[in-house]
């Protein structure tokens, strides 16, 4: 099996003017692509590898060839991440989640805006590049990063965290730095208007 680049769900220019045309073309059909192929030639030739989901590989990296586990550790997880998260984005999105995933965000956190607080203190905070989450582990909401292209489910002794991803927010440079530079804080806030919150209530 090979794994394919998906399509955006939207055309590059939907989510403007909160995330510009130029930084999702290049977002996607460059690093993201890189990601995808990179993934495919770690993998190519070893028969077991090439046969499992994108989920069971980096759920279970440990099984991985330790000559290719850095690749796939790194190319699997950027697959896997912007896969997730283009579809956490949308056009005419944003707002505020609805059901049970506002109460579960409330009884966790106090109240939406602390949540979002907490959020974006969490995608700030970390150094260089990565990503901050909103997992739910074992049934419990909690707000996490990683660094570079780990991802919770790859487990707490790989990602220094654990649980299934709701909500990531890819806070590497190449997603924002066209429109907002070294403005971080500026990319995550408006984020926000962007978010899919019928899509992080699906994973929910
Ligand atoms: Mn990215």
């Amino acid at each position: 099996m090979s794994h394919e680049l998906p399509p955006l769900p939207y055309p590059k220019e939907a989510l403007e003017p909160h995330i510009d045309a130029l930084t999702m073309e290049i977002h996607h059909d460059r690093h993201h692509k890189a990601y995808v192929d990179n993934l495919n030639k770690a993998i190519a030739g070893n028969a077991a590898l090439e046969a499992k989901p994108l989920d069971a590989l980096i759920k279970d990296l440990a099984s991985v060839p330790e000559n290719i586990r850095g690749p796939v550790r790194n190319n699997g997880g950027g697959h896997w991440n912007h896969s997730f998260f283009w579809k956490l984005m949308a056009p005419k999105a944003g707002g505020t989640p609805t059901g049970k995933l506002a109460d579960a965000i409330k009884a966790a956190f106090g109240s939406f805006a602390d949540f979002q607080a907490k959020f974006e203190a969490a995608g700030i905070a970390r150094f260089g590049s990565g990503w901050a989450w909103l997992v739910s582990n074992g049934g419990k909401l909690e707000i996490v990063s990683t660094a570079n292209q780990d991802n919770p489910l790859m487990g707490k002794a790989v990602a220094g965290c654990e649980g299934k991803p709701l909500l990531g927010v890819d806070v590497w440079e190449h997603a924002y730095y066209l429109k907002y530079q070294n403005k971080r804080a500026d990319y995550l806030k408006a984020w926000w208007n962007v978010v899919n919150w019928a899509e992080a209530a699906k994973n929910f």
